[in-house]
């Protein structure tokens, strides 16, 4: 049994059976704060550490609505669950060399993943809430962030919960469910305010749906494969689909504008990913192979190109993002 199922089992015991919600919430709490999870060594790898140039795209698109806000001296490069900040390091690769040398200020709760970002970004700022980022324009990325914020799920207008049956950590009920994630929307939110109130933008990439919808989509992965949603607490990354639709309702209630929502690949394309690509080939022919395979797993429709999406919203004062319409 690992620690967290037996302080879990403990906590149903007193308390009665818990919610999906603090279910999720305490799984990956003690998951992301005790190892780096990335890559072949770990359970999953997300698009920064496939390969450079998904970073570099997204430095390169926020770079340009930087720019075309009008340079503001004092606008932050802000990233909400950095992972190893890869992805930063590479966005600010670009942004820098076009010219914005604002401050990097990072929202990451694992004091483990938070030392291998200082090792990468030596310059940052790191901050437990969004709530702590500083009241100046922002330039956010959030990557397979929102995936892993705690949902609740309903059965029949019931809450379901998380029980111990038979010895075994069980759920309560099962049937048609409905999903809906208080905490995803409030970070929205909260991203969506101070990029209205105070100039900037944000793209959020995920993978989800874009309409609301039913069903369950609550999963587990471990070493790279789908595990048991209630095996190993706390050992197993565990995710929802992100429903978009939630997502960009929370953030028009905060006065942001929403972009319309593009598949990954489709947005990658459109930002020059392929011609990035090609002239990485060019400039190192032995790396050729490994550029093109990582170009297909971020932009193939059958790999990450089509389930991945990605919402860009952006302050009312500021000019659309380009690549979404
Ligand atoms: N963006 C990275 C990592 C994605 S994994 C990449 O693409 O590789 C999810 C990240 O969010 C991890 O860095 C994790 O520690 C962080 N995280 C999860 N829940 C969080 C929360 N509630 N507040 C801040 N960071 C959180």
């Amino acid at each position: 049994m690992t620690p967290l199922e037996r302080a879990l089992r403990e906590r149903i015991k007193a308390e009665g059976p818990i919610t999906v919600e603090a279910f999720m919430e305490a799984c990956n709490a003690y998951y992301y704060s005790t190892r780096d999870p990335f890559g072949a060594a770990g359970d999953f790898t997300t698009a920064p550490e496939i390969s450079q140039m998904f970073g570099e795209m997204v430095g390169a698109a926020l770079a340009d609505a930087w720019r075309r806000g009008g340079q503001p001296p004092k606008a932050i490069y802000a990233e909400l669950g950095p992972g190893r900040g890869t992805l930063a390091a590479d966005a600010l690769r670009v942004m820098r060399s076009a010219g914005f040398c604002g401050e990097v200020h990072l929202v990451e709760t694992s004091p483990i993943l938070r030392g291998i970002q200082q090792e990468t970004l030596p310059e940052a700022h790191w901050h437990d809430s969004i709530d702590d980022l500083p009241q100046h324009p922002l330039l956010v990325v959030a990557n397979e962030f929102l995936d892993a914020l705690p949902i609740r799920q309903f059965v029949h207008a019931t809450e379901r919960r998380v029980t111990v049956s038979g010895g075994d950590l069980a759920f309560d009920r099962d049937g048609e469910m409905i999903e809906l994630s208080p905490v995803r929307e409030e970070a929205v939110k909260a991203i969506a305010q101070r990029v209205s109130s105070h100039g900037g933008v944000a793209l959020f990439i995920d993978y989800g749906h874009e309409r609301s919808a039913k069903g369950d989509t609550l999963q587990a992965v471990r070493r790279h494969g789908f595990a048991p949603v209630l095996a190993n607490p706390g050992e197993q990354d565990l995710t929802s689909h992100v429903d978009f639709e939630a997502v960009e309702r929370a953030a028009r209630s905060a006065s942001a504008e929403v972009m319309p929502l593009v598949p990954q690949g489709e947005w990658l394309k459109r930002l020059g990913i392929e011609e990035r690509a090609a002239s990485l080939a060019r400039s190192n022919p032995e790396r050729s192979g490994e550029v093109e395979a990582g170009l297909q797993r971020l932009i193939d429709t059958q790999q990450m190109g089509e389930l991945f999406k990605v919402l860009a919203i952006h302050s009312p004062d500021w000019p659309p993002l380009v690549g979404f319409e």
